[in-house]
């Protein structure tokens, strides 16, 4: 592959609204980072609560029209937008970069995730298809079909620039409602480069709409009486906010919050593959990512074998800035980021963790302002610390000795979030049994990511999703349309005259 061209646009990164790029009105403005260069590289301009209005406006006043286009054309925009995130995936893939940190090999693979769902959301004719009995008493049928919401919301993390979104815009839009995207002020831009995308395959205007921002549009998204759903991915104590407030205000909302995703290794278990699945799914991306492995649960004699191993390959990991075609992992995403994960790094010490690698104070050649914290490893991590109990959401992986396979699920089976887990064995009856009997949302047998497919959906347990749907897949159309049954018959019956009695079957 020949050198990606880095993301260098320095202008102010704005709203999106019934078509076209438009400041926020706030007057405040937030650095956006080139975590790389540890240097401010745009600025993003706020939202108020007014100009979340306009964007409901927009909305609003596109969703009738909307509603009304036959899904199979619908579905041809989308497929017509997908074509273009293909052409485009090297430049949202760099931005992605340029913002987040991730390297760009990984960034591209974000996009191709979330165009997944885009594709998934191009079978919306077959997804609306209803339920239809006829002769359900004589002379009368009933039907059932989907319809969408109105106008809906979405509110992204920084982790997923591109893919978090896709999650959502695709099934919402497809559904036939229009929608508002709040994404993460620390990496915006590429939500303006997919909706010049979405406006090129020829969506109307204001059926996808951006409002840049934090807290004071998230609230006036939540609070907007015209906004009738929300989706949020983030963190769980935010999720957890979002959620009830959406109650309060009688929305539907499914909210997905954070995570500890566990790796089972078995003694029994192919070595060198669990040792490449777990040093990639621990540091991939810096850690950042809602289903990185943070805990390794290491059952038994196998313990004293890996983490040699673990040692060895965290301590070379190729850190650079993301461009380099030959990097693993970027830097983290800001120096908040950085600064709170080497204090968790601290307190692992504090608790008696043993540190085998330690990545703080990491430097870069070049790079030296950059975010960066090496790879680190923990081993003896005990389930009462910090390290454990918490997300740190940076390239630190705890290791945790257990006796057995019944201690690593008990063990797995407390933990208060529930988004990805994942067991190394070459023992089909333990897989078999581990499947069923762990309490998390997605696993992974000899997998160590296990992110569904997008027509599977996505959704953890516990206080890893409030709400009772995942994101996308069957159960994301769902979320974005309702149900109406229709019962219909015709003259012939009605001239009979008037009845009384609770028509029966
Ligand atoms: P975050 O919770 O800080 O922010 C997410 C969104 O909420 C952003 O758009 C932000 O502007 C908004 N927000 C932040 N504080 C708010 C407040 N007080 N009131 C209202 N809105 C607020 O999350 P993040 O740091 O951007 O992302 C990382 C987190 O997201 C991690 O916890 C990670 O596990 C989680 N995540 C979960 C999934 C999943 O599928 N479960 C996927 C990706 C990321």
């Amino acid at each position: 592959m020949s050198a990606p061209q880095p993301y260098t646009d320095d202008q102010d990164v704005v709203n999106y609204i019934n078509g076209v790029r438009v400041p926020g009105s706030s007057g405040r403005k937030q650095d956006v980072f080139n975590p790389s260069a540890g240097a401010v590289a745009r600025h993003l301009v706020m939202s108020t609560a007014q100009d979340v209005d306009a964007a409901v406006a927009a909305a609003r006043k596109a969703a009738p029209a909307w509603a009304d286009t036959p899904p199979v054309r619908r579905a041809r925009i989308l497929n017509r937008f997908l074509a273009l995130m293909q052409q485009h995936t090297d430049a949202l893939a760099a931005m992605i970069t340029a913002e987040h940190g991730k390297v760009f090999t990984d960034a591209q693979g974000e996009v191709a995730r979330g165009m997944d769902v885009i594709e998934f959301a191009c079978g919306i004719p077959q997804l609306l298809k209803g339920g239809y009995t006829d002769q359900v008493a004589t002379g009368i049928d009933n039907w059932t079909m989907r319809q969408p919401l109105g106008v809906v919301a979405g509110i992204t993390p920084f982790n997923f620039p591109c893919m978090v979104p896709c999650w959502m815009f695709p099934v919402a839009i497809a559904s036939g409602n229009t929608f508002i995207l709040k994404p993460s002020e620390r990496d915006p831009s590429a939500s303006l480069l997919m909706a010049d995308l979405l406006k090129q395959a020829g969506l109307p205007d204001g059926v996808f709409n951006v409002v840049q921002g934090d807290k004071v549009a998230v609230d006036a998204l939540i609070e907007h009486p015209d906004v009738a759903a929300v989706s949020f991915v983030g963190s769980t104590p935010i999720a957890h906010y979002i959620h009830e407030r959406c109650a309060h205000f009688g929305k539907r909302v499914q909210a997905l919050g954070g995570a500890k995703n566990h790796m089972v290794i078995m003694p029994d278990a192919d070595l060198s593959r669990a040792v490449d699945a777990l040093v990639g799914a621990a540091y991939g991306s810096a850690g950042e990512r809602c289903m990185a492995i943070s805990v390794g649960v290491l059952v038994g004699s196998v313990a004293d074998r890996i983490v040699p191993l673990l040692e060895e390959r965290a301590r070379s990991l190729k850190i650079k800035d993301g461009m380099n075609l030959d990097a693993e992992m970027g830097p983290v995403v800001t120096c908040q980021a950085k600064e709170r994960i080497e204090n968790y790094i601290e307190a692992g010490v504090q608790e008696g963790a043993e540190l085998k690698v330690d990545g703080r104070g990491y430097k870069v050649p070049g790079h030296d302002d950059g975010f960066y914290v090496g790879g680190t490893l923990f081993d003896r991590v005990k389930p009462d610390m910090s390290i454990y109990r918490e997300e740190i959401f940076g390239p630190v992986l705890a290791c945790v000795r257990v006796d057995d396979f019944g201690q690593a699920v008990e063990l797995i089976n407390k933990h208060e979030f529930a988004n990805g887990v994942s067991c190394f064995t070459s023992d089909g009856h333990i897989a078999r049994e581990f499947a069923r009997r762990i309490h998390v949302g997605m696993v992974g047998i000899n997998v160590p990511i296990p992110v569904p497919m997008a027509w599977h959906g996505f959704g953890g347990w516990k206080r890893s999703l409030f709400g009772d749907t995942h994101a996308f897949g069957e159960e994301g159309v769902r979320f974005y349309t309702r149900q109406k049954s229709v019962m219909q018959r015709w003259p012939e019956s009605i001239s009979k005259g008037n009845e009384f009695v609770m028509p029966t079957v």
